[in-house]
């Protein structure tokens, strides 16, 4: 250390917690020190990053205030602990490697979209670094590579790959970007893309791209790896080849995400606003649900007026944007529906080998499978429908400990949660446990991340359904469960999400849950007390649904039940187009079940009116895929319309008055459009005014809304709205989906709260 006096050579050791590594934050670290004339060293440990500093105590002291106001891009202090050391008279700084292990752990940074200044040396440095899986400090994959704490490369699937002389100089040089980015690689000693097409294997940068953007412009459906799994891939106007990913996929209706260049082109096919844009250009690149304005091949969304566009997120992508000038493509995860995203080169070539006429693979593993994101931006934010790519391992921060608690989910859309110190670590999109291969990456997933994050599970908290999987998964793991009421577990992840554990209001409009009374519920307000008591104190009046599960892919089902208990027997008589389209057999049938009370259970679930009213409308009898019914009646809602229908909230809240409503608007021959707006606006009127009555009860004044149903953004901003002036304290969903991704957080926070009070 020069310059200055012993006596006046302070030490102080450092520990810094959040996102900190795998972000540059070492290299950033060791820039300062010099910057400040410091001495000492910094580390990556499991809990934390630590730095051992030495100096005048006023370079110390400014060093510490630049690392917490100006830390790198990708970082996120959450704190910062300075402790007084023992001077051990460093005479330099420098970047420690060593393999500390404790039980705690920091933080594992999500996989993040390729920077611009990386996008740059793919342009100037063509020798080397025209190569699709550049990447620094700032940019490229984590969470898919990592196996194992601390991020060093020796614990990601870069392991195997040794850096050569240039990338080395890189990745020592504190001045570079490179210095320390575990992932650096070039074309020299980096993995490498092999493009496999009618028995030939093609390598090389520029061959690549350029033989992949020949075969898409020709119509042609290429298989590409990418960051957390395969895609299939074609030429987003090509109606052809979108008709063959859609047969290959087995796919009928569900539309299809396309993945766009820039922003520009975004615009000419979509309406995007300011905070849209925001999301769509942010670092974690989700799909965004955006208005169409121009259509690409039209069986790309068929009769939805929403299309899902990413922007180019990997170098490979913008170096076939690049070469090919398209407008878009579709980039649909590479699996049969419903089976997990292909990750593996040989199962690769044997399952999307059919489908696809050329497969661009690469020889490096991925050992977390990441799906793509999907999200709508409501009321300026976004909300997180498929949480993914770019958001997981992101955790909930508590203030309270959840160590060793696992939420084990819901059935759909299944993800997990982890409880690490304060901290609730939410899986990537796990999927539908009921698939056999799902099912093995759940069980497989939740080993991974508890070795990951150094978790000993010791409660596993599930939902109530006995038949779940995820009941099972518990149940047979020999550890201590608890089972938490669905709707509940929705609500308090909306109150994690927020932070916020005080009396509330939960309105949990959603699909289907096991209700305590062994109903199917999913129509439900809660008043909640200390976030695990809970009093049901309204809910949708039940309704038989004849045929139990069946009804819920037939909505024409629902339609029949509601008709049956809003106009008794004579409904049959009704002149509704949608009655024509069923026999008479099947609908005798529907109301035998319900009269003999045979597989015909009961639920107070509100998803399943929205199925009713589609179905009435003959808008959906049947759907293709989960929750078509209601997203084709959202489909067509008029901002302009603000009547609605009647309906009764004094004691269950009675949607016979909307039926009713319904019906006589199709006698009058009322557009579909108006009608589907009328119904949307009376579930927003029955949210408020419900609040509004307990709020009187009780004097509560906040209110959470959570379940599948807000995924539906008119239903979503305008109840946020209507409770906002009326002077409520609103707590909604947004990195946290509202739907049964976010389930297995409110299971994990119930099961801390009551082990905290010992109930558990
Ligand atoms: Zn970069
Ligand atoms: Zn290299
Ligand atoms: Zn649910």
């Amino acid at each position: 250390m020069k310059n200055i006096p012993s006596k006046e050579l302070k030490a102080v050791k450092i520990y810094i917690d959040g996102l900190v590594q795998g972000v540059g934050f070492r290299p950033f670290i060791f820039r300062l020190a010099k910057q400040f004339n410091l001495a000492g060293l910094v580390e990556n440990r499991n809990d934390c990053v630590r730095i051992k500093i030495e100096g005048s105590s006023a370079a110390i002291d400014d060093f510490v205030s630049a690392i917490k106001n100006d830390p790198p891009a990708l970082a996120r202090i959450e704190s910062v602990v300075c402790k007084q050391a023992e001077v051990e008279g460093f005479c330099d700084f420098s970047i420690s490697v060593n393999n500390n292990v404790t039980d705690k752990v920091t933080l594992v940074s999500p996989d993040v979209a390729v920077c611009n200044a990386c996008l740059k040396d793919i342009k100037t440095q063509p020798d080397r670094l025209y190569y699709p899986f550049v990447n620094c400090v700032d940019c490229g994959p984590r969470f898919s590579l990592i196996r194992l704490l601390p991020y060093h490369r020796a614990n990601t699937c870069m392991d195997k790959f040794k850096m050569c002389e240039n990338c080395q100089a890189e990745y020592d040089d504190p001045e570079n970007r490179r210095f320390d980015a575990q992932p650096n690689a070039c074309s020299i000693c980096g993995p490498q893309y092999t493009l496999v097409f009618n028995d030939s294997l093609i390598t090389g940068s520029k061959e690549i791209t350029g033989k992949t953007c020949g075969l898409i412009k020709a119509g042609k459906i290429a298989a590409i790896k990418g960051v957390g799994g395969f895609h299939l891939v074609c030429d987003a106007r090509n109606y052809d080849a979108v008709k063959r990913i859609r047969a290959g996929k087995n796919r009928e209706g569900k539309p299809f995400a396309v993945l766009m260049p820039n922003i520009e082109t975004a615009k000419k096919y979509v309406y995007i606003n300011e905070s849209e844009e925001e999301v769509l250009m942010s670092r974690r690149r989700p799909i965004l649900l955006l208005k169409i304005k121009e259509n690409l091949a039209p069986n790309i969304c068929v009769g939805l007026n929403r299309l899902g566009v990413m922007i180019a997120y990997t170098p490979l992508h913008y170096m076939l944007f690049e070469h090919g000038e398209f407008d878009a493509l579709v980039f649909t995860s590479g699996n049969a529906t419903d089976s997990p995203i292909i990750i593996d080169n040989d199962r690769a070539e044997k399952e999307l080998g059919k489908i696809a006429d050329a497969l661009l693979i690469y020889n490096r593993e991925i050992y977390n499978r990441c799906d793509d994101s999907v999200g709508v931006v409501v009321n300026s934010k976004i909300r997180v429908i498929r949480r993914s790519r770019g958001f997981a391992p992101d955790p909930v921060n508590l203030d309270f400990d959840v160590e060793g608690i696992i939420g084990a989910g819901a059935e759909l859309k299944n993800c997990f949660c982890v409880g690490k110190g304060n901290r609730a670590i939410l899986s990537q999109h796990i999927g539908d446990l009921k698939n056999i291969e799902i099912f093995n990456l759940y069980n497989e997933s939740i080993e991974r991340f508890s070795s990951l994050f150094k978790v000993k599970p010791k409660l596993i908290a599930r939902d109530m359904h006995p038949d779940y999987l995820s009941t099972k998964y518990a149940n047979d793991s020999g550890l201590e469960t608890i089972a938490v009421q669905h709707h509940h577990a929705h609500i308090a992840s909306c109150m994690a999400e927020n932070e916020y554990y005080s009396d509330l209001i939960g309105v949990c409009f959603d699909g289907a849950g096991f209700g305590d009374d062994g109903n199917i519920w999913g129509g439900e307000i809660f008043i909640i007390n200390d976030v695990i008591n809970y009093r049901r104190y309204a809910h949708l009046d039940y309704l038989p649904l004849p045929g139990g599960d069946k009804a819920a892919k037939e909505p024409w089902r629902i339609a029949v039940s509601y008709l049956y208990k809003t106009f008794g027997k004579g409904f049959v008589e009704i002149d509704l187009p949608f009655l024509k389209e069923v026999s008479e057999g099947d609908i005798n049938m529907m109301v035998s079940l319900i009269d003999q009370q045979i597989n015909a259970p009961l639920t107070s679930s509100m998803g399943r009116l929205f199925d009713a009213v589609s179905a009435i409308i003959n808008l959906c009898l049947f759907s293709t895929f989960e929750a078509e019914a209601p997203m084709r009646l959202e489909n067509i809602v008029d901002e302009k319309v603000k009547e609605r229908y009647e309906y009764g909230i004094d004691g269950a809240i009675d949607a016979t008055g909307i039926i009713k409503g319904v019906v006589n608007d199709m006698a009058d021959r009322v557009s579909a459009p108006i009608i589907s707006t009328k119904f949307h606006n009376s579930v927003v009127s029955i949210i408020l005014d419900a609040s509004i009555k307990a709020r009187l009860e009780t004097g509560i004044n906040a209110v959470a809304l959570s379940g599948g149903l807000f995924q539906n953004s008119y239903i979503l901003e305008k109840s946020e709205n209507a409770l906002k002036q009326n002077g409520f304290k609103v707590y909604t969903h947004s990195n946290v989906p509202a739907n049964d991704g976010g389930v297995a957080l409110g299971q994990l926070v119930i099961a801390a709260k009551k082990r905290r009070s010992k109930c558990v």
